[in-house]
């Protein structure tokens, strides 16, 4: 996989200025650029992957758990924060804009900018039955165990 021309990766490298949080072997935390509140984070594994389908199952891990760490530091920073949102979106149909991994460490509050739309109606048994067969098949081809 490619990582030329990936800002992520350049940031890693040092040869992009970023506003960093946390650094460990595989993982680096920093300010996003465009934040939906202030505080907004990302975190991103060192090596490039461009998405889920390329992630190193354990690097997802260490981000998930350097994530989690800081969207606990997020309430004691003294920043506004009176929820956190973790979001990773894989796939410009997700609206991924750059394409190495990264999970958003969003902090939130009441009448916040941060909208997600949809319709949020609830879906039949039925319905929500063959959408987890479909699921399950995917799980099948890709074979092994959860952490494989
Ligand atoms: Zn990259």
């Amino acid at each position: 996989m490619t990582d030329d021309g990936c800002v992520f990766c350049s940031i890693v490298r040092g040869r992009t200025d970023a506003s960093v949080v946390h650094e460990d072997e595989s993982v680096l935390a920093f300010m996003d650029l465009r934040p939906v509140n202030p505080g907004h984070l990302l975190v991103v594994p060192k090596a490039h992957a461009s998405g889920l389908e390329d992630l190193q199952p354990d690097v997802g891990v260490q981000v998930w758990k350097v994530a989690h760490r800081l969207g606990r530091a997020m309430r004691r920073s003294g920043l506004r924060c009176e929820g956190v949102n973790l979001l990773l979106a894989d796939g410009e149909a997700a609206f991924q804009e750059v394409f190495h991994v990264h999970l958003h460490v969003i902090p939130r509050f009441a009448g916040d900018p941060f909208r997600i739309r949809s319709d949020w109606r609830v879906h039949q048994r039925e319905q929500l039955d063959v959408s987890a067969a479909a699921v399950r098949s995917g799980l099948a081809a890709l074979g092994g165990a959860p952490q494989a």
